[in-house]
């Protein structure tokens, strides 16, 4: 079955990919499909964006779409930038101009004081009208520096605690274990599924 992931960052797709791996879905993104998604994130909730993304994708695309809204909360900015990561350093911010700005917010400040979460919001539309929705939450803290060349966003700036590398510098799958996205997906697939099991037709 085709599952549309409404992004149209391929780092995104590329991580749902491998965590929908062995599902009965094959995914595909907004640019396989030619579809220009233009939903602008106002609200400050994550779900709100995240559905309205999962259901302006299901409206473009006529397929079981899903979408996500994430971010990254950091206690000694007292929560922020949450919902509005990706605009962190103004409209039409740069994923480093957003990792550069919260670097400078938090000059000075000590290794333990510089805890944070990335937190995910998963929001899947069926085609019928149904929705199902999980959250997941992975704990870190913020570098001091930016270290590690995968991933995207604030990947080289959050660091596993355990690990003690940021995500920008652990392996794909080790990210895929313990991300926001990871937790949210593993919630989300069993939800969805049981949804699916009761609709005529689907296998
Ligand atoms: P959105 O969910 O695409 O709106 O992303 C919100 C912001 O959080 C953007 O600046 C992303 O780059 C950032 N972000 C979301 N997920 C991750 C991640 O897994 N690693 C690093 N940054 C992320």
């Amino acid at each position: 079955m085709l599952l549309f992931v409404a992004t149209a960052n391929p780092g995104k797709l590329r991580e749902y990919a491998a965590l929908f791996e062995g599902s009965p879905f094959d995914l595909v993104g907004a640019r396989e499909l030619d579809i220009t998604l233009d939903v602008s994130e106002t609200d400050d909730s994550y779900r709100a964006n995240a559905r309205a993304k999962a259901l302006a994708g299901r409206e473009a695309s006529g397929l079981l779409t899903v979408a996500d809204d994430s971010g990254i909360e950091v206690d000694a900015l007292a929560g922020t930038p949450g919902p509005r990561s990706a605009r962190f350093a103004g409209p039409g911010a740069r994923d480093a101009d957003n990792l550069r700005r919260l670097l400078t917010e938090l000059e000075g400040i000590p290794p333990e004081r510089r805890a944070a979460r990335f937190r995910c919001l998963l929001v899947a539309a069926l085609p019928d009208g149904r929705e199902a929705w999980a959250e997941g939450v992975w704990e870190g803290r913020i570098a001091e520096r930016p270290a590690g060349d995968d991933g995207f966003g604030y990947d080289p700036v959050f660091i596993d605690p355990e690990l003690g590398l940021t995500a920008a510098q652990m392996p794909a799958e080790e990210k895929n274990r313990r991300s926001h996205r990871a937790r949210a997906a593993r919630a989300l697939l069993p939800r969805l599924l049981a949804l699916l099991a009761r609709s005529p037709g689907f296998r």
